[in-house]
């Protein structure tokens, strides 16, 4: 007898380990389809803050920023719970440096102390800071512990297996080609990232933006306690002494490679604000491709093919918005009305 699932998910990024785990949840049979290993791309290169109010959420996803930051404890602590792996989940809180417009933060956001209080090994900076009470969070860590999750709820995982098209039958979905093998399910959600637009027949406007970063780590492991974000550059603590300096924001196409001058132009950037990170090493650089879309909203909901279903296109916020998306997406799969309206995210916005 060939084996059939309930849904096939295309794409083992943090997407879609996390609307696998929801699924599963739901007593729904999940089948999760990875070209390579599960969390190794965008989900891999991400600096893990979680940014309930940036200066550059678009208006119409802030509801569900908001809505996902909120979930992020319980969604870590289930994870943590379930994998024995620890996510390194900061509250510290950021502060956020802005020559120009600081947004309106909620009172309770804001912190009166002097920042060199806050933050002694920040250099004296000149443009002004607001305290905001925001998280961050270890996306390898995340990644891993939402695959070991997964494994544990039973969903089964194909590593190294890529999708490379639609199973149609009468017009709706019925599973996923890839080259060696048919997978058949009644539904399929195509949770590829930044690849997502390559899967045939449908073609979402998704492509990749690239952005690179590096890592550092000093003798003095609680140099930094607040995630850091100014216009040139963002630095990100880890508990384990690490800390993160981000990002380029590159048009760049499928590379992937770092290039020395960029890295040392962050570096030098970081150094500038945290003298200190002067006797720091640098670990690693590396670059990820974030799943951008045309109006850099994300793309979430059914497609015009009945039992298709897409989930990318999240950019900048794909680690803060895992919980809400699997979330509203789980219940959109499973026919119940998602708890949010999601018809502003809808492919159909594409379709001419
Ligand atoms: C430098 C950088 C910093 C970032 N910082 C943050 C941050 O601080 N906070 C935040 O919230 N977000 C951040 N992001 C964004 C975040 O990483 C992404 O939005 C998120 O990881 C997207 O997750 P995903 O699962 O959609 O994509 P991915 O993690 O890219 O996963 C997609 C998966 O699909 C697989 N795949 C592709 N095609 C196929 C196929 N045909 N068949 C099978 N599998 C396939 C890929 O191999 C991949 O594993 C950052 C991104 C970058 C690059």
């Amino acid at each position: 007898m060939v084996k059939t699932w309930d849904v096939i998910v295309i794409g083992g990024g943090i997407i879609g380990l996390s609307i696998s785990l929801a699924l599963r949840k739901l007593g729904t049979t999940v089948l999760l389809l990875e070209r390579g290993e599960p969390g190794r791309e965008a989900t891999h290169a991400a600096a893990g803050m979680l940014v309930e109010c940036g200066t550059e959420t678009p208006a119409a996803l802030q509801p569900l920023a908001s809505a996902s930051a909120r979930m992020y404890p319980e969604f870590a602590h289930e994870l943590q719970d379930e994998s024995g792996v620890l996510i390194d989940l900061r509250d510290q809180g950021a502060i956020l440096f802005s020559a120009g417009y600081l947004p309106a933060y909620s009172r309770e956001a804001q912190d009166a102390r002097p920042l060199g209080e806050l933050e002694p090994a920040l250099d004296d900076a000149e443009i002004p800071a607001v305290f905001l009470q925001e998280r961050s969070v270890d996306p390898r860590a995340l990644a891993w512990a939402a695959l070991r999750a997964a494994k544990h709820r039973g969903v089964d995982i194909a590593s190294g297996t890529e999708a490379t098209e639609l199973v149609l039958s009468n017009g709706r979905a019925a599973g996923v080609s890839t080259e060696k093998s048919t997978y058949a399910a009644a539904a399929v959600v195509n949770c590829a990232g930044a690849w997502a637009g390559n899967i045939p027949p449908h073609r979402f406007p998704t492509r990749p933006v690239k952005g690179q970063m590096l890592s550092v780590i000093g003798a003095d492991r609680d140099l930094l306690r607040h995630v850091i974000r100014a216009p040139e550059v963002y630095l990100v603590p880890r508990s384990d002494g690490r800390i993160l300096i981000g990002a380029t924001v590159e048009e760049a196409g499928y590379d992937k490679r770092t290039d020395v001058a960029t890295i040392q132009r962050l570096h030098q950037a970081a150094i500038r604000m945290v003298p200190a990170l002067a006797q720091a090493r640098i670990l690693e650089a590396w670059a990820g491709l974030r799943p951008g879309t045309p109006d850099a909203l994300p793309i979430l909901g059914a497609t015009a093919t009945p039992g298709y279903f897409v989930a990318t296109g999240h950019f900048r916020d794909g680690i803060l918005l895992a919980p809400i998306t699997a979330q509203l997406m789980s219940q959109a799969i499973t026919g119940v009305q998602p708890d949010y309206d999601i018809s502003v995210f809808s492919p159909a916005r594409f379709s001419t």
